[in-house]
C-alpha cells in the first residue's frame, strides 16, 4: 500500500531533496493588482486536491514568483510546473506510519530560507490549515520574527468530494458535517478521539487519512451506533484524471477498499449525501463529451 500522505509518486529520501528541474517554461498568466513577494517572506499555500485549475489567483501569484518551493508529497508535478525554471524545489513530504522529516526541521528550513532572503513558497495539499500543519508551521515563523502570508485552498473534504459529485451538506440530509482525520483511530491510538461522540454528532462524516484505519473506524462508528447499512464513499486521487469513486456500506467498508485495492491518498464520507453521487457525478463524463 502506499504511504498515507500519498507519496508514492515522490522522492523517498529521508532528508530533504531536490526535484530536477526541466527547461518548460512557466506559462504566462496576467496577475495584475495582486501582492509583490517579497524577499525573506513566506507564504503558507493551499494547493487545493490535486487539479491545478484549483488554485486560487493568489496562489499561481506566488508560484510564479517564489525562489523556493518547500511543497508536500500530494502537491502534483502540474502544479510545481507552474514555477519559475530558477526557482529551487525541495520536497518535504511526510509518509503517514514510517519515518518521515521530522515537522520541526521543516520549520525550521522555512526559517532558515526566509532568513537567507529568499520568496519561500510553502505548498501544501488542499488547505493549509486543515489537517496540514500549517498553523504549526505559522507559530514557528512568528516565534522567528518571520513575514509570512496565507494562501487558503480547497480542502479534499470539500472540493475533492464536489469532483465526485458528493455535496457535503444538502438541505434534505444535512445541516451539519463533521471533518475529522483517521490517523488517529485504532490500536495504537485508542482514546484519541471520541469516536462515538463523533458518530453521534451529524448525519455527515468526512475523514481524512483514513485509508489504513478504515476498518477500526467502521467499528468504532457502528459500535457508537452508526448503522452497518450506512452509505459511504472512498474516493481515490480526487479532482485528477485519475480520480475513483467507490461507494458502498459502513460495515462493508473495508472488504470494498481491499477489493478495489484503493490507495491512498483518498478522502472518505459517510452518510446519506452519498447517494447524491449516482445523480450528480459528472468528473470523467464532462471530459468524455
Ligand atoms: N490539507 C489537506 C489535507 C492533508 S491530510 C486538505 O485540506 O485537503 C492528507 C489527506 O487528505 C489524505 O490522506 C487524504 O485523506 C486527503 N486528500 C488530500 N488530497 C486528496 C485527493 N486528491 N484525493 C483524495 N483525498 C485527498
Amino acid at each position: 500500500m502506499a504511504d498515507e500522505d500519498g507519496s508514492k509518486t515522490h522522492p523517498k529520501k529521508q532528508e530533504i531533496v531536490r526535484l530536477e528541474r526541466t527547461d518548460r517554461p512557466a506559462p504566462e498568466i496576467s496577475l495584475h493588482g495582486l501582492p509583490e513577494f517579497l524577499p525573506g517572506w513566506v507564504w503558507l499555500t493551499g494547493a487545493g486536491p490535486g487539479d491545478p485549475g484549483l488554485l486560487t489567483l493568489h496562489a499561481v501569484n506566488a508560484l510564479q514568483q517564489a525562489d523556493c518551493v518547500v511543497y508536500d508529497a500530494l502537491v502534483s508535478e502540474d502544479i510545481l510546473s507552474l514555477t519559475r525554471t530558477e526557482a529551487e524545489l525541495v520536497y518535504s513530504g511526510k509518509r503517514g506510519g514510517k519515518p518521515s522529516l521530522r515537522q520541526e526541521d521543516i520549520s525550521r528550513q522555512l526559517v532558515s530560507l526566509a532568513q537567507e532572503k529568499k520568496r519561500v513558497l510553502r505548498l501544501k495539499g488542499g488547505d493549509p490549515f486543515v489537517f496540514g500543519r500549517g498553523g504549526e508551521e505559522a507559530q514557528v515563523l512568528v516565534q522567528a520574527q518571520i513575514p509570512f502570508r496565507l494562501i487558503p485552498g480547497i480542502s479534499a473534504g470539500v472540493g475533492g468530494l464536489g469532483y465526485a459529485g458528493i455535496p457535503v451538506t444538502h438541505r434534505e440530509v444535512n445541516h451539519a458535517v463533521t471533518f475529522v482525520t483517521g490517523h488517529l483511530a485504532g490500536k495504537d491510538a485508542p482514546e484519541l478521539l471520541d469516536w462515538g461522540a463523533i458518530a453521534k454528532a451529524t448525519p455527515v462524516i468526512v475523514i481524512y487519512m483514513a485509508m489504513s484505519r478504515l476498518e477500526a473506524i467502521a467499528d468504532l462508528l457502528m459500535e457508537a451506533g452508526r448503522d452497518r447499512g450506512e452509505k459511504i464513499a472512498i474516493v481515490t486521487q480526487a479532482t485528477m484524471p485519475e480520480q475513483r469513486v467507490v461507494t458502498g456500506t459502513l460495515g462493508s467498508a473495508a472488504a470494498l477498499a481491499a477489493k478495489h485495492n484503493l490507495q491512498p491518498p483518498s478522502i472518505i464520507v459517510i452518510g446519506d449525501v452519498v447517494d447524491l453521487h449516482g445523480e450528480l457525478s459528472w468528473f470523467g463524463t464532462a471530459f468524455e463529451g
